[in-house]
């Protein structure tokens, strides 16, 4: 009986020995499955996070470098890349051996040295001169140790070429209102000293003053169009406009200028209305029909014409038989203050800023301007407006017929 009793005691403890063995594997099979999902997830979790972190830093307008430990680069965004034009992979590579620029690789070992968030102003040295504001900082972890620096580029290119624009444009005023006020003075002071007594010489010189006078009356308003253009101010009251008789009016007031150098005008527009500002339109063609005047052949003639390109659009034209211009300065022409013969252009009267004024008038219109030349056979300038809607007869007309 006993023999039997053990033997069915082991038997069952063998049984559940095993049960459990079976048990626990399969428990083990479980917790290893549901560990490598929680792994898995972790794995998932990091990847999206470095992807949102990727287009949150690609989203920047700012380059942003994130540099580790050994100075080696871990990050850099698609922003600087664009403004280094660094299209190779920069990952575990050293400022020096991707940019070679020695300023950036002293910054970050300044701002490290320093431990404060540097500001600095980087002169990119290329074919085309680029300007970068950098603020370089170290990032430390809780414990106060250097994990990395991170560098933050804004491009400043833009805003300093404004700033030189300014500079040169106020350079510029003062050269020009100097010339014509320097001859005032002078001719007042020789007056004062006595040439007034002469009457002959006294009117001499009072015709000079008078005529510089004018000139820095004309300069300033030109001045003053300019600023206005510029800064879009102008408010276009735009109408269908006739441009064949704005350019009879323009005619009419330069006639007697025109006399002076017996040079004939011919408008050849046909009747097109144009969607424009009246007063602004006969301003351009006034600036080009003067030019062609001033700048033009004596004897010659100017020829004002144009046709519709197609149903929204229409090209004027002003062409002299003058010298022209040469082919260097076309593109030229239409900056603040460029001459091609500054003495010429001065003596005629000009300020430098007819063309100019011309071009901001056009664009505020959507349209382009630009010149043709060849050297002796004279200069035509072009330019495009929008053409007014058709009125409603007009339609009906024309699907009559
Ligand atoms: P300006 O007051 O000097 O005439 P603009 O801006 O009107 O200034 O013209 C700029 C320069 O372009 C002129 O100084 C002149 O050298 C040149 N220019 C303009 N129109 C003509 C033309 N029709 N023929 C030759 N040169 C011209």
């Amino acid at each position: 009986m006993w023999p039997l009793l053990t033997i069915l005691a082991i038997a069952a403890a063998i049984g559940i020995y095993l049960g459990w063995q079976k048990k626990f594997a399969r428990l083990q099979r479980q917790t290893q499955v549901e560990m490598e999902d929680f792994r898995r997830h972790q794995q998932q979790t990091t990847i999206d996070a470095k992807a949102q972190q990727q287009v949150l830093f690609n989203s920047m307008l700012e380059g942003l470098l994130l540099l580790d430990r050994g100075r080696k680069i871990y990050l850099a965004n698609r922003a600087f890349k664009n403004l280094f034009g660094v299209k190779a992979e920069m990952r575990g590579k050293t400022i020096m051996e991707v940019l070679r620029l020695h300023e950036l690789a002293e910054l970050v070992e300044r701002a490290e040295a320093e431990k404060q968030v540097l500001d600095y102003e980087l002169k990119v040295p290329e074919l085309k001169e680029r300007w970068l504001q950098v603020n370089a900082a170290v990032i430390s972890n809780s414990a106060g140790e250097r994990e990395g620096t991170i560098l933050v580029f804004h491009d400043l290119t833009r805003l300093k070429q404004l700033e030189r624009t300014r500079e040169e444009f106020v350079a510029n005023v003062s050269h020009e209102l100097r010339t014509p006020l320097s001859l005032i003075k002078g001719y007042v002071e020789t007056l004062l000293e006595g040439a007034r007594n002469n009457p002959e010489v006294a009117e001499h010189f009072l015709r000079i003053i008078a005529r510089n006078a004018e000139r820095l009356d004309l300069l300033i308003q030109d001045l003053l169009t300019i600023s206005a253009l510029e800064s879009g101010r102008v408010q276009l009251n735009l109408q269908p406009v006739a441009v064949r008789l704005v350019a009879e009016k323009v005619f009419a007031d330069l006639k007697s200028r025109a006399g002076k150098r017996s040079i004939t005008l011919k408008n050849e527009l046909p009747d097109l209305s144009a969607n424009a500002d009246e007063g602004r339109i006969e301003q351009v063609l006034a600036n080009l029909v003067d030019n062609a005047i001033k700048y033009g052949r004596p004897q010659g003639q100017v020829i004002v014409g144009g046709k519709s390109l197609d149903e929204a659009k229409a090209e004027f034209f002003v062409q002299d038989d003058g010298p022209g211009i040469p082919v260097e300065s076309l593109d030229r022409i239409f900056e603040r203050f460029y001459r091609v013969d500054k003495a010429r252009s001065r003596e005629q009267g000009g300020t430098g800023l007819g063309l100019s004024i011309v071009k901001h008038i056009v664009q505020n219109h959507g349209g382009e301007v630009w010149a043709r030349s060849e050297a002796g056979k004279g200069a035509t300038f072009f330019f495009t407006l929008p053409l007014a809607a058709p009125k409603v007869e007009e339609v009906a007309e024309v699907e009559a017929a």
